[in-house]
């Protein structure tokens, strides 16, 4: 027997038929002697078309009230579960994640979980009954609702998992497992059995959006071994752990896109090491993470910077640099959203030159331009307008043989 977490996505409960068939599915691991925690997403689609009537009312509306208003669809997925579990004779409590004491900072809309009270869920499990959990939620210090950014219910699943120290978290989705790229941007892609944290954390912090990064990030640093599988097609999915695939790796082992990424320019600043600090400090007030950096000197001590941040924070970005562009003694601010990151990633790359020669050479057969490039020891990363990014995805996937077999 095996305490076990559950988490289904989006679309593992978009409709009333997918909530009945997850009820089946938690069943069944009840029946086979385990004990079992569900965690659920809302029903697919529903964040979005919470986040759209928020913005038919402002187009940045309050963070405070967003929260309160994008955790309604996680109550709903719950409470519909919980009566599909309950009409099969079976107990089972839903609980919004206030219930069972997840505390976060109060960083609304990517807070982070600080803790969680397990009285709750043990009492559950002691009685026997399913504890079904909303997903994506918590509860700041002041009593304020938040939520973990897009993608959170992965997080609070490993969470949950870590605090009832459970001995696997399971992240049930609309794919088998984790890919070499995105199959539906590739569908060459194959699945991986195995992957190491990280690499699943590169993949992820890359784009890779079938496990939020902070999940992966938890779960290595509790060791709980997580595992991507299908919530329709019964397998063992795809398993990230510490160990090492026994095969040997390819020198790189998945292509990843970031589609949510945005480029800002500051031109002509002042050449002195106080420029690029000032740009990020301002930013840094306002909370937005800067992603990719490069400079352009110009002749006349001048220079000019590119970086790149989330795209939910362009506007506010571009705002706070506009405003300050005196104090920044920049000549302007400009930006392009069309943008998006391709990566390759690979521990193996950490042993293997020619990795950039083939991934530049690649790009460059297709006529693709870059606008930025990153580095890292086992991954690389270039910036290219969106209209390359399929195209981009798939000439690297095959440049690196991800298709075959190891
Ligand atoms: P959920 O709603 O279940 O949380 P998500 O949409 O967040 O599901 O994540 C699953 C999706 O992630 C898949 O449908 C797939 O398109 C996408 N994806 C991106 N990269 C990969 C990858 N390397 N392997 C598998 N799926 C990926
Ligand atoms: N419902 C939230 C979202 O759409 C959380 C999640 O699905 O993990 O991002
Ligand atoms: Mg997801």
């Amino acid at each position: 027997m095996a305490l076990i977490v559950k988490k289904f996505g989006g679309t593992s409960v978009g409709s009333i038929e997918r909530i009945e068939a997850v009820a089946d599915l938690v069943i069944r691991a009840k029946q086979q002697g385990h004990q079992v925690v569900v965690v659920v997403s809302a029903m697919s689609g529903e964040t979005n078309r919470l986040l759209s009537l928020a913005k038919q009312i402002d187009d940045r509306p309050s963070a405070r009230e967003l929260d309160v208003l994008l955790t309604a669809g996680e109550q709903v997925s719950i409470a519909l579960l919980a009566m599909a579990i309950v009409k099969r004779g079976h107990s089972a409590v839903s609980l919004l994640a206030d219930q069972i004491g997840i505390k976060t900072d109060n960083i609304f809309g990517k807070a982070r979980i600080q803790s969680i009270d397990v009285n709750r869920l043990q009492q559950e499990l002691e009685h026997n009954r399913i504890a079904i959990v909303a997903g994506f939620q918590g509860r700041d210090i002041e009593g304020n609702i938040t939520t973990l950014g897009r993608g959170g219910t992965d997080t609070s699943a490993v969470e949950i998992a870590s605090a009832i120290r459970a001995d696997e978290c399971q992240i049930y989705t609309d794919v088998d497992g984790v890919y070499t790229t995105d199959p539906r941007v590739e569908p060459r892609a194959r699945r991986m059995a195995q992957i190491t944290f990280e690499e699943m954390l590169e993949l992820s912090s890359l784009g890779a959006k079938v496990l939020q990064i902070r999940s992966v990030e938890a779960a290595g640093k509790y060791n709980i071994p997580l595992r991507v599988l299908s919530t329709f097609k019964p397998d063992s999915g795809t398993l990230i752990s510490y160990e090492e695939p026994k095969v040997a790796t390819k020198t790189v082992s998945g292509i990843a896109y970031q589609k949510d990424e945005a480029l800002l320019l500051v031109r002509q600043l002042p050449e002195n090491p106080h420029s690029l600090a000032k740009i990020l400090c301002l930013l840094a007030n306002y909370d937005i993470e800067v992603d990719m950096i490069s400079q352009i000197n110009h002749q006349g001590g001048k220079i000019d910077y590119a970086l790149t941040v989330h795209s939910n924070e362009y506007a506010q970005a571009l705002d706070v640099l506009t405003t300050n562009l005196s104090e920044l003694d920049a000549s302007n601010v400009d930006g392009d959203q069309q943008v998006a990151k391709i990566s390759a990633v690979g521990v193996g790359m950490k042993s293997h030159s020619g990795v950039a020669g083939t991934f530049f050479d690649a790009l460059a057969k297709e006529n693709i331009h870059t606008l930025l490039v990153s580095t890292s020891e086992i991954k690389i990363s270039v910036l290219v307008e969106e209209r390359y990014l399929e195209l981009a995805v798939r000439t690297l996937h095959s440049a690196f043989s991800l298709e075959s077999g190891e």
